[in-house]
């Protein structure tokens, strides 16, 4: 049995009419790129389901690719956002909100000293850069090599529309690699204004990896010796695997932090934070937008926060996604598949062994979708604390089902 597209299918022709991509949805949402049968459209999310414009309901494992970690319309979220949408949103300068935020993230990060917002992850990544820059006066920035920042022209990952002064001064090195990071730092001959990295490497279409606690203090390291900003892009990890910041456990802390996604539940914030040194530049750079002083982002962030660290919403999730690591374990032994799952649990992602094309990832993607389940096979996955033992079990019949029909197809596959 096929799920119902209708309503989807004829969104899809209306948007490929007006919209620019070639199925009429841009970006990291379109499904331009995945097997057959995903919806593009969807109508509403309620915990951790989610519902397409057709009426399929699914328990959701992308979580709006990581912004929604309390679960969909959290409902102290969504009244602290009504209560403020109430008196105004974007109003003529910003509301008491913005210092509520920057004190409790100020407190909670241990190396912020202040704190500024914006809108969406990239803005938070651009500010980070013109910041270093504007405080060490220098140019290049080390990145590594296939790390997402964002999708401004110094960081998208396609190359249309850019010229080449933008990533000019963009230097490329590798994630868990501390030689390549000194070396690229003699490449540049010291001119060095930063180095960005993430809490641990989720490059889309590959295994994940974590960071080695070695090269973290390496990097740290490196960039004292050499007066650069250490840069933690914390887009996509940042409050799923503590609040302090994704290195505060291994002891290394960032001169700036990039937040975004988790920081509002859903609502359209993200932040910069950093240290002392960096306060003075910080505030010679010009950086606004007229929707970053919004008051019921605000809001809904600051009971985000408040709501996670009261429930330890971070314990929650770990615990979710190790039940769904041990059952995914149990499941493809039982069915004779070999699989790799990578990353925090609460940030999970799975490949098959010996699935070069990715053609067993395909099927069982299209396989849970079709059993009640959102994951998709080549960006990693989101758990939010709405995913309680009853959801991931839900979850875990789909994959059950999933792992079956690659069990099933498995020779013409290979
Ligand atoms: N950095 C990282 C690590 C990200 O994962 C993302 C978004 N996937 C961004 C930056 C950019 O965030 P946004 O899409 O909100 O601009």
């Amino acid at each position: 049995m096929s799920l119902k597209r209708t309503v989807n299918d004829g969104l899809v022709a209306r948007a490929a009419a007006v919209l620019p991509w070639r199925d009429g949805i841009y970006g990291h949402m379109s499904t331009a790129r995945l097997p057959a049968g995903y919806p593009q459209f969807y109508a509403s999310g309620e915990g951790a389901r989610v519902r397409d414009v057709d009426g399929n309901e699914y328990v959701d494992l992308m979580c709006s690719w990581g912004p929604v970690v309390l679960g969909h319309r959290h409902p102290a979220v969504e009244a602290a956002a009504a209560a403020q949408a109430r008196m105004g949103d974007t109003l003529d300068g910003p509301t008491v909100q913005i210092v509520e935020l920057a004190e409790l993230l100020t407190a909670t990060a241990r190396h912020a000293d202040w704190a500024m917002f914006t809108k969406n992850g990239t803005d938070a990544t651009t500010v980070c850069v013109m910041v270093a820059r504007a405080a060490t006066g220098r140019r290049n920035v080390l990145v590594a090599g296939g790390a997402y920042h964002g999708s401004a022209p110094w960081c998208t990952p396609r190359l249309d529309g850019t010229v080449e002064e933008d990533r000019s001064t963009f230097v490329p090195y590798d994630f868990n690699d501390l030689a390549s990071a000194e070396a690229a730092v003699d490449r540049c001959g010291g001119d060095v204004a930063a180095v960005i990295v993430s809490p641990f490497r989720h490059d889309a279409g590959y295994d994940q990896e974590l960071a080695d606690p070695a090269f973290a203090r390496g990097l740290r390291a490196l960039c004292d010796r050499i007066g650069a900003a250490l840069i933690l892009d914390d887009v996509r990890a940042g409050f799923r695997l503590h609040h302090g910041g994704s290195w505060d456990p291994l002891g290394v802390l960032p001169d700036l932090s990039a937040w975004g996604k988790a920081l509002g539940n859903g609502f359209a914030i993200s932040a910069v934070t950093g240290t002392d040194a960096l306060r003075e530049a910080a505030s010679r750079i010009f950086a606004t937008g007229s929707y970053w002083f919004s008051a019921v982002a605000m809001s809904a962030a600051l009971t985000t926060l408040t709501t996670l660290r009261e429930q330890d919403g971070v314990a929650a999730m770990q615990r979710a996604g190790q039940r769904l690591r041990d059952g995914l374990d149990r499941q493809a032994a039982a069915h004779g598949l070999q699989i790799l799952q990578t990353g925090p649990v609460q940030m999970p992602y799975m490949t098959f062994v010996d699935d070069p094309h990715k053609a067993r990832l395909s099927l069982f993607g299209q396989e849970a979708l079709r059993n009640g389940l959102f994951l998709h096979p080549t960006h990693n996955w989101f758990l939010s604390t709405a995913h309680t033992d009853e959801e991931i079990d839900r979850a875990l019949e789909a994959t059950d089902a999933a792992f079956s029909a690659v069990a099933h197809h498995v020779e013409e596959l290979a």
